[in-house]
């Protein structure tokens, strides 16, 4: 019998789904928490209901599984590398981050990825399916409790473009800031995206305090529409347009990333034609040393030409960070360990 996935309930509608079970009300609370603060893996956990209780519980719906095939741990900085495999066996990334802020998750929303951004390795397969809400929601869980922390920020940044999956990333948004549950200020959420301009209207027409990331990476149409292919889609004026509708909605300064490849997006020029893009504009902008893919041919400029790069920005008011490279001994670009991963399942 087909079973509902009810982590991906909200409060709500688990408040609805207790009901038409007959039961009372204060029963979904207990079930919320027992899913969502607990993070029980099967309803037999769940001692404050009867047996009978977890017994329907567990006719009807299912806790879906999620089963950790490898772990990496940095050497250099404690970052560390999950992959996960869903019940149907498909694979997603996740990473942590130790800061001093505390931890931070950056989680997959798709397994694979149908954008094909030149210099991802999360794309080259193609999208195998979108996510589920538990299914991003269980990537924290799962590591909360490996890790025996707690996680205080979470980016939305692995495998996966949101926006292509939004229904189930906008539940995730509400439910992990849920005062029932994992109850993450929304202001400790950024979501990456490579700029699907209608979506980005309508998230930030939601009424929520995330950050918006988005992907720039050239610093012209006609740069961008190189790297990815997106930009045939939406220009880079209509982009930069749902950005300032996105500020202008949230008050929430969006993030521009720019992953810098050379000889490709470090020149002289790109320098100037993003500083005529940015300056003026109430934003921030994280140039990403771009990681190298096997399957790919690109490089990373050198320390040097990437400080100049960052200088030129600064001299002119640009807030600019570099992305500090984190787990780079640990397949660093994101996609990398489940591509491997795929990849040698193949040649086996
Ligand atoms: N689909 C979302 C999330 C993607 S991953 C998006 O496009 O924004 C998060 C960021 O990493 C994106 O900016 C993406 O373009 C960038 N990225 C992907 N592969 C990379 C690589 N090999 N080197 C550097 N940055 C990379």
């Amino acid at each position: 019998m087909y079973r509902n996935d009810i982590c991906s309930y909200t409060y709500s509608e688990l408040q609805g789904a207790v009901k038409n079970l007959g039961e009372k009300p204060f029963r979904a609370k207990q079930i919320y928490e027992w899913l969502h603060v607990k993070l029980a893996e099967d309803f037999d956990e769940m001692t404050n209901l009867s047996k009978a209780f977890r017994d329907r519980l567990s006719d009807q719906y299912e806790i879906p599984k999620m089963k950790l095939v490898k772990r990496q741990i940095s050497k250099k900085d404690g970052t560390e590398k999950y992959l996960f495999e869903l019940g149907d066996d498909n694979l997603v990334e996740s990473v942590l981050m130790r800061y001093s802020y505390g931890n931070s998750v950056c989680i997959s929303s798709q397994a694979g990825c149908r954008m094909g951004c030149k210099f991802c390795a999360s794309t080259i397969g193609g999208l195998a399916r979108n996510l589920r809400t538990s299914e991003m929601l269980g990537q924290v869980y799962r590591i909360q409790k490996l890790i025996g922390e707690r996680v205080s920020n979470i980016v939305v940044m692995g495998t996966g473009e949101p926006l292509d999956n939004y229904d189930n990333f906008l539940k995730f948004v509400h439910m992990a800031s849920d005062e029932h549950g994992l109850h993450i200020s929304q202001r400790n959420i950024t979501a990456s995206t490579c700029g699907i301009v209608p979506n980005m209207q309508r998230l930030a027409e939601e009424g929520l305090q995330i950050t918006l990331a988005l992907s720039l990476h050239g610093s012209s149409q006609e740069k961008r529409r190189r790297l990815m292919p997106v930009a045939d889609k939406y220009s880079l004026t209509e982009v930069l347009g749902a950005c300032d509708y996105y500020f202008r909605k949230t008050g929430r300064r969006v993030t521009f990333e720019y992953s810098l490849v050379e000889g490709v997006n470090d020149t002289d020029e790109d320098a100037k034609e993003l500083i005529r893009m940015l300056q003026g504009r109430n934003c921030h902008i994280n140039l990403i040393p771009v990681n190298p893919v096997r399957e790919r041919d690109f490089k990373k400029p050198e320390r040097k030409k990437i400080l100049v790069f960052k200088n030129k920005l600064e001299h002119h008011k640009i807030n600019v960070t570099i992305r500090r490279e984190r787990g780079s001994d640990i397949d660093g670009a994101c996609g990398q360990l489940r591509r491997r991963y795929i990849t040698s399942k193949k040649e086996n």
